[in-house]
C-alpha cells in the first residue's frame, strides 16, 4: 500500500516514514501544501496523511481541493492538541479521520489500517484465500496454519493481491501501490519479487494461489485464473 505524507516538520515526517516503510508501506513525502496537491493529483495513493498547518496551502484547503476534483483517496488529518476547530473543519472538508499530535506510532498505524480496510470495503482485518491467511496488523502470513517468512515488500505485494483477490492486478498497479516515487519502473524487479513470492506461498501446495497472466498482470485466486 502506498501513502502520501504531507508534513512540513522534517523530523516528524522522517519518523513517520521510517515506521511505515518498516511496515511494508511505500511512502512519498511532501513538505508543503502545493507539493502535496501536485503529488496527490499525479500519483496513485491508497491513503494520504495530511498535516493541517502547512506552508503555501493549508491541509484543510488541500483536502477541499482534492474532494472537489472527486479524489476518493482516504485522508487522515494530523492536528495539534488544542485545535478542535481544525478537527471539525478537517472532517467537514472531506477528511476521513484525524489524529491529534503528539501521537504514538501504533495509533497512527492502526488508524491507517482501518482507513485502508474501509476503502477496500473489507470487514475483517484478516485477508484470506483458501488456506492462506494474511494479517496486515501483525504482518504475518500463514498457509495451512504454517508461518511463512516474508520480506516487507513481498508482504506489500501479497496484501495488494489479496485485497483484490480474483481480480487482475496489472504490473503498473503493483508498482503504483507498492513502490514510491523514486522507483525505476523499467527494471524487471516486479517479476523477480513475484517469482520469490510464488515460491514461498505455493511451493509444496496442491492449489497454486499466485498466478501470472502473461501480458496482463497478476492474480491471487484458488480458481483457474481468467483475465
Ligand atoms: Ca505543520
Amino acid at each position: 500500500m502506498r501513502i502520501l505524507l504531507v508534513e512540513d516538520e522534517e523530523r516528524l515526517s522522517h519518523f513517520i516514514k521510517k515506521g511505515l516503510v518498516e511496515q511494508g508501506f511505500a511512502v512519498d513525502q511532501a513538505y508543503d501544501g502545493e507539493e502535496g496537491l501536485y503529488l496527490a493529483k499525479e500519483e496513485t495513493y491508497d491513503l494520504i496523511v495530511l498535516d493541517v498547518m502547512l506552508p503555501k496551502l493549508s491541509g484543510i484547503e488541500l483536502c477541499k481541493q482534492l474532494r472537489e476534483i472527486k479524489t476518493e483517496t482516504p485522508i487522515l488529518v494530523l492536528t495539534a492538541r488544542s485545535e478542535i476547530e481544525d478537527r471539525v473543519e478537517g472532517l467537514d472538508s472531506g477528511a476521513d479521520d484525524y489524529l491529534t499530535k503528539p501521537f504514538v506510532f501504533a495509533e497512527l498505524k492502526s488508524r491507517i489500517n482501518a482507513l485502508i480496510r474501509r476503502s477496500y470495503r473489507q470487514v475483517s482485518n484478516l485477508l484470506t484465500l483458501s488456506d492462506l491467511e494474511v494479517n496486515p496488523i501483525k504482518h504475518t502470513v500463514t498457509r495451512a496454519g504454517k508461518l511463512i517468512k516474508i520480506t516487507p515488500k513481498e508482504f506489500a505485494i501479497l496484501e495488494l493481491l489479496l485485497r483484490r483477490k480474483h481480480e487482475v492486478v496489472t504490473r503498473t498497479q503493483v508498482i503504483e501501490h507498492v513502490w514510491d516515487y523514486n522507483f525505476e519502473s523499467l527494471s524487471n524487479v516486479v517479476d523477480v519479487f513475484m517469482g520469490t513470492l510464488r515460491k514461498k506461498i505455493d511451493k509444496g501446495y496442491k492449489i497454486p494461489l499466485i498466478h501470472t497472466l502473461h501480458g496482463v498482470g497478476y492474480m491471487a485466486t484458488d480458481k483457474k485464473p481468467k483475465a
